[in-house]
């Protein structure tokens, strides 16, 4: 089946999907930065995202930029350090480029999510290879881009992308970090995979199923 556009609905399945993937996955991430970090991605991710929902299951938005506006918002003051800051910029920048659509194809939702990691870029100046999850978001969105330019549609450059994100979230696992608290440990990060690369993971596996199933 091909996918020509995301309706809000399906967008809001994604966030959906997301929050399930991190409440499932809370005690694993929270082990993953128990490990290099101060033990809270698991936490604050499954507490930002059970907000996320309860603000947009209360009430719906009638635009992408109003339904990724929402979220972002809700992630910045729900979610303290630095995830909730970095992935609420990058939901507020999603909502910045989807403006008033009420539906994005292929083309639409890769420029949304790339000035979503925009925006993460600027606030938290992550490069390629930090042990961030920049190094599964940004190959991900090259992915989704190739995937595009080569006629695919919104299945399969969410799937190229979610394949993309996994294998980057599994090459952080080696490298020593750089920026954020992990840093802190220097040459003693490495062996261990990033937490937020692997939330990132996660919000791409979300995206994927949503965009494969069947319209409800
Ligand atoms: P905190 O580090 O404040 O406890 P979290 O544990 O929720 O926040 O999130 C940690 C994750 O945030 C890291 O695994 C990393 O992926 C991401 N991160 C931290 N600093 C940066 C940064 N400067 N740029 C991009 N991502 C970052
Ligand atoms: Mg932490």
């Amino acid at each position: 089946m091909s996918v020509e556009t995301a309706s809000i609905d399906r967008l809001v399945d994604w966030l959906h999907r997301f929050a399930a993937l991190v409440t499932e996955n809370r005690d694993y991430l929270t082990e993953l930065d128990s490990a290099i970090g101060d033990a809270d991605h698991g936490s604050n991710m499954a507490r930002g995202m059970a907000a996320v929902i309860a603000k947009i299951d209360v009430a719906p938005q009638a635009s992408v930029g109003d339904l990724f506006k929402a979220v972002g918002m809700t992630l910045v003051s729900s979610v303290g350090g630095a995830s909730g800051p970095l992935y609420g910029t990058f939901f507020l920048r999603l909502g910045g480029s989807g403006g008033a659509a009420d539906a994005l194809d292929a083309t639409g939702l890769g420029a949304a999510l790339r000035a979503g990691l925009e925006g993460v870029v600027a606030r938290g100046k992550p490069e390629a290879g930090d042990k961030t999850m920049y190094d599964a978001m940004a190959p991900a969105l090259d992915a989704w881009d190739a995937e595009v330019a080569g006629g695919g549609d919104l299945v399969s450059a969410s799937a190229a992308a979610s394949t993309a994100a996994d294998t980057g979230r599994d090459a952080t696992l080696d490298l020593v970090a750089r920026k954020g608290r992990a840093s802190y440990l220097g040459d003693r990060s490495a062996g261990h995979l990033d937490p937020g690369a692997t939330s990132t993971a996660y919000l791409f596996a979300a995206l994927a199923a949503s965009l494969a199933a069947e319209p409800a």
